[in-house]
């Protein structure tokens, strides 16, 4: 099922997120959601609390707008390692309608995370599935890419940000 993605200002945006405590039915249901969400979007990355609900899961799909979809589902996800290189780049996000911020991240990152199998895994990203992931955590953690920025560049991309 298609989910409204809530915009900025929402409260539900700035707060951080539970653990999912075992991987439910419900808890399937709402990665199906996140993914069909996602795609419909034509986003690469989509997390619970963009759709209203407040637990650590988030789905992304650094490649599908290549033309073949991996579609990978992270729940309770930790960055376990990170690169101390580190790129800027633009970045846009649904909750954050045509706006792009300019944001400074590792290159890459070993992530730990549950499956939806409830298998704890682990799974080294980088390049755009690296930013993507961490996008999605800062998500997860109550963050926007407002929150990563110069508090001059914030007020300026507020500005421009009509919704
Ligand atoms: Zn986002």
């Amino acid at each position: 099922m298609i989910r409204p993605i809530l915009t900025y200002p929402d409260e539900r945006l700035a707060t951080p997120c539970e653990a999912v405590g075992t991987v439910s039915a419900n808890v399937q249901i709402l990665a199906a959601d996140l993914l069909e969400t996602m795609y419909s979007a034509e986003g690469r990355g989509l997390a619970a609390p963009q759709v209203g609900e407040m637990h650590r899961i988030f789905v992304m799909d650094a490649g599908w707008k290549d033309g073949k979809r991996s579609p990978m589902v992270l729940v309770n996800p930790e960055v376990v390692a990170q690169s101390d290189e580190v790129t800027e780049a633009e970045e846009r996000c649904l909750s954050i309608p045509d706006v792009t911020a300019s944001v400074s991240r590792p290159v890459e990152i070993t992530l730990a995370y549950t499956n939806l199998s409830g298998e704890r895994q682990e799974e080294t990203l980088n390049g755009d599935a690296a930013r993507i992931a961490q996008h999605e955590i800062d998500h997860l953690d109550g963050k926007l890419t407002f929150d990563r920025v110069s508090t001059e560049e914030r007020s300026r991309l507020e500005t421009a940000y009509d919704g």
